[in-house]
């Protein structure tokens, strides 16, 4: 085990582990399970600089990849697909995948993170491209690409627990005042709207990759505006709607709808027109381990290109248009320097303006803090109303509910499963909601999940094996009002060899697609600039 590893808190062994804690005024069993995360320890030695200066000789190379999240990886992958092989990749965690990755027990593989990638839009070529050669795609019709039915969620995809009764979908679908339903109605009639507009230039008003959206002032001035703001000018303002929408800002982007451009918040209900055959354009692709399936599956295209546990700590640009870079090896204790024709920083913009301040300013930009707990239970879920889903919700929780891990196996109405529960700290700041996630203890976290879980489902009472919770400080960033016009972002997306960017954060918006569009994006700019022959798939 690496000495790093401490940082975890184990309590080893099945429910019955030793040792007690009070909840609820009756003495619980300890419950077993761990307290991990994305490894602020090493996140926090860049701030240090606390590295060891470079020795041996500077090793000269094409290309330098800095970060393996799905940017990276993808990054990766296109160079490889296009014939190209010069290039190394580094990670500064012990696996790559970034905030794809999963985690895995003898019940099931389960997301750490990211856990689905709707269908994409037609716009999305080079992923859709990437789908068919890992055999997602596997064929065509009139109306689209056929999707492996297999890759696609299995019904029952959503269900909302609401006045005691599971329901299909994630809104309220009886018992709301006539007023409120009229609310939701028109409020789906401006979201189509937007969805189908197009700006003066030609472009649709809102799409994914967001960098092919319309830049007419008459969408693009929504960012000036919050979310909630714009809700209330246009009248939305039903609590079921509200909730709802409170809902959807927090799942995709960890923040509460008064914190999120209200470009942000029509964004995601006006960008998705899934490309698909069989009306399947409106489905997710999900699997046990959510989006590490394709991160994985790049990561093994570009496998001995890799090398995690190897920090990027400094990145300048030399006289003769070189980017010098140096890295420190976690398993060896060393650093060493790099020479190369063309860097691609493919790490959050706030560690990039770190580690090459010469080239990258730190701009506004904030992150959300976000706890993910995969709870492992002996039996799956039940309750009142319609059967489990994929994606399990209750209007009661401040908690966005869970995924079930198992749910595109056969077996999974029987047999155990794992469970994934997803919280954004959105109700604080960023800073305040990150020393609570780091100071809280792994028991207080576990009474939380499970009270909370107990709450959705009463009937898992007895059924909880163990909770295993996952803290990400910066897992992604905030599209606060302002963003589109973040100088910072935008000067990184306009970069030119020797230093290029790629991930999410060049589009402002946490989403597997966009992270994918600028790793693609800047391995094709990469291998223009060396000029070697390919065919761009963007
Ligand atoms: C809880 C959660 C749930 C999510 N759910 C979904 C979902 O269901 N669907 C979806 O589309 N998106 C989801 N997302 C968003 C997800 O973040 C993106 O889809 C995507 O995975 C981001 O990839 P990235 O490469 O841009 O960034 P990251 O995942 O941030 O990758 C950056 C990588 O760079 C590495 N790195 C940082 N600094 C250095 C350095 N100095 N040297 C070397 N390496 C470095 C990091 O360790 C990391 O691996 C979720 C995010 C979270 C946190």
């Amino acid at each position: 085990m690496k000495a790093e590893t401490s940082r975890r808190t184990i309590l080893a062994g099945g429910s019955a582990a030793a040792g007690a804690s009070l909840l609820g005024g009756c003495v619980q069993p300890t419950m077993a399970g761990m307290l991990d995360g994305a490894d602020w320890r090493r996140g926090h030695r860049l701030r240090d600089g606390s590295f060891p200066a470079p020795d041996g000789p500077v090793q000269d190379i094409d290309v330098v990849i800095a970060g393996g999240g799905v940017a990276g990886l993808a990054t990766g992958w296109r160079l490889a697909d296009a014939g190209f092989a010069n290039f190394t990749l580094f990670e500064l965690e012990d696996r790559t995948g970034g905030n794809a990755r999963s985690g895995r027990n003898a019940v099931s593989a389960y997301p750490l993170g990211a856990h689905y990638l709707p269908v994409p839009n037609r716009d999305a070529a080079a992923l859709r491209y990437m789908l068919r050669s890992f055999g997602m795609i596997v064929g065509d019709a009139p109306d689209g690409p056929v999707y492996d039915p297999y890759q696609l969620c299995a019904d029952l995809e959503e269900r909302l627990l609401w006045r005691g009764e599971w329901q299909e979908g994630l809104f309220p679908q009886s018992g709301l005042p006539s007023g409120q339903q009229a609310q939701r109605q028109r409020f789906d009639q401006s979201m189509d709207y937007f969805r189908r507009a197009v700006g003066l230039d030609g472009r649709p008003a809102f799409t994914i990759p967001s960098v092919l959206s319309s830049v007419d002032p008459r969408f693009t001035a929504l960012d000036r505006l919050n979310f909630a703001d714009w809700l209330d000018s246009e009248g939305f303002t039903a609590p079921a709607l509200r909730a709802y929408l409170r809902y959807c800002c927090r799942d995709d982007y960890g923040a509460e709808p008064e914190d999120v451009s209200a470009w942000a918040g029509i964004h995601y209900f006006a960008a998705r027109r899934g490309w698909a055959a069989n009306g399947d354009g409106d489905r997710e692709l999900t699997w046990p381990e959510g989006n590490d399936r394709l991160a994985s599956l790049m990561a093994a295209r570009i496998h001995s290109n890799l090398r995690p546990a190897h920090t990027v700590f400094r990145l300048a640009v030399t006289a003769e248009g070189r980017a010098e870079l140096d890295v420190f090896d976690h398993t060896a204790g060393r650093s060493r320097r790099l020479r190369a024709k063309v860097a691609i920083l493919a790490m959050p913009h706030f560690v990039a303006a770190r580690v090459a301040p010469s080239v990258c300013s730190p701009g506004g930009l904030s992150y959300a803090p976000w706890v993910v707990a995969n709870v492992t239970v002996s039996r799956p879920p039940e309750g009142k109303g319609v059967p489990l889903a994929w994606d399990n919700v209750s209007t009661a929780s401040d908690a966005l509910g869970y995924v079930v891990a198992t749910h595109q196996t056969t077996s999974a109405a029987l047999g155990p499963t794992v469970l994934t529960w997803y919280m954004p700290l959105s109700r604080e700041t960023p800073q305040v909601a990150r020393k609570i996630m780091l100071t809280r203890s792994l028991e207080r976290w576990q009474e939380i999940v499970r009270a909370d879980m107990l709450a959705m489902n009463p009937d898992l009472d007895g059924a909880i094996e163990r909770i295993d919770v996952w803290r990400w400080g910066h897992a992604m960033i905030r599209p606060t009002p302002g963003f589109l016009t973040d100088p910072a972002r935008l000067a990184a997306r306009s970069a030119h060899p020797p230093v290029l960017f790629a991930h999410s954060d060049l589009s402002g918006l946490s989403l597997f697609e966009e992270a994918h569009h600028h790793g693609v994006a800047a391995a094709e700019m990469a291998l223009t600039h060396l000029g070697h022959a390919f065919e761009s798939i963007a």
